[in-house]
């Protein structure tokens, strides 16, 4: 449904992201259902795919928006692929939203899912990027569709009857020719009436920046693609950088450079499966200051007690009961206090 120029057709309904509307003013942004994209999908609507500026009685597409939507609509199905190839076939879409900016995919899934596994995840979806697969569509009937090999429909959903088909990498007719073919279960099929890139190299790169349980036994992803995922990636790989960097600082240096960093890498938008690395990474560091905090107080401790002797048997061989004496040991109570 990539449109091009302008369009005619009927409107059935008007969503304003939140609720469905009576109408909608000039220059309102709101999400509309059309008479001629019957096939669009109610979860896809509440994604606010189409979106459209209301302008006197006329549509006119915002196509700018659409631009950024479609390869973040395009890397949700090849996410939802993912998630099937890494965790198996029990993973089932709950929901989706995908905006200009990022995509949400909700997802059923009793744990959270490693790290490592998430970084797997990832890189599925930009190996599909990489080797820039055409992105198909092809009205089918839903009997026919829902006979195709690995084809990820959303259960419950009450899909339209012919059904929007789209598929990566393998054309339509090609998976409606022999449904039952094995190998389909390694590509993204899907009931989808979305907008979409025409081809994966579109998307130019996607991370995954978040993984958390949003309800009992369901969990949500969050991801962004092509200049955001960019973005996304340099940031990690200065953080990196800097991490390293700190891992060749000693004492109170090092000690502030971990605790800024630590801060920083728990609020930055990085791949998912790096930050978790890079907080591996600070938690050794971590370890480092603390081991060297030890190692002090261990000294101080020393040197107070030798002081405090010295000073005693000078004070015993002058006949005295008692002496005060001033040791260097710093703030350190535990040293004092022995
Ligand atoms: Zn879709």
């Amino acid at each position: 449904m990539l449109w091009i120029g302008d369009h005619e057709s009927v409107i059935k309904a008007i969503y304003s992201g939140s609720e469905f509307l009576g109408g909608a003013a000039a220059s309102n942004e709101v999400g509309v259902v059309l008479e001629s994209t019957r096939s669009l999908i109610l979860d896809y609507l509440r994604a606010l795919l189409v979106h459209f500026k209301l302008a006197m009685s006329k549509l006119l597409v915002d196509y700018e928006r659409r631009k950024f939507v479609a390869p973040n609509h395009t890397c949700t199905h090849m996410l939802n692929f993912a998630l099937r190839e890494v965790l198996g076939n029990n993973v089932d879409q709950k929901g989706s939203i995908v905006v200009p900016e990022k995509l949400r995919f909700d997802f059923s899934h009793g744990k959270p899912i490693d790290p490592e596994l998430l970084g797997k995840i990832e890189s599925i979806v930009n190996e599909q990027i990489k080797s820039e697969l055409d992105v198909f569509s092809k009205e089918a009937t839903l009997a026919e569709a829902k006979r195709i090999n690995g084809l990820r429909a959303v259960f419950g959903e009450v899909y339209p009857d012919p059904v929007r088909v789209v598929s990566i990498g393998k054309q339509v007719e090609d998976l409606l020719a022999d449904p039952e073919n094995e190998e389909w279960s390694s590509i993204s099929t899907e009931l989808c009436g979305g907008t979409h890139i025409k081809n994966t190299r579109e998307a130019k790169a996607f991370a995954l920046l978040s993984e958390e349980g949003i309800a009992k036994g369901v969990r949500w992803i969050t991801a962004v693609t092509s200049d955001c995922a960019f973005q996304a990636i340099e940031m990690a790989l200065s953080l990196e950088q800097e991490v390293d960097g700190a891992s060749k600082m000693e004492g109170s240096q090092l000690e502030k450079k971990v605790a800024s960093l630590k801060s920083r890498v728990d609020g930055a938008s990085i791949p998912a499966a790096k930050k978790s690395d890079l907080r591996t990474k600070l938690s050794v560091l971590q370890n480092k200051v603390r081991k060297a905090q030890k190692k002090i107080a261990e000294e101080n401790m020393k040197k107070a007690v030798k002081v405090a002797t010295e000073m005693a048997e000078v004070a015993a061989s002058d006949g005295k009961g008692f002496c005060i004496s001033r040791v260097d040991v710093g703030l350190d109570a535990a040293a004092t206090i022995q």
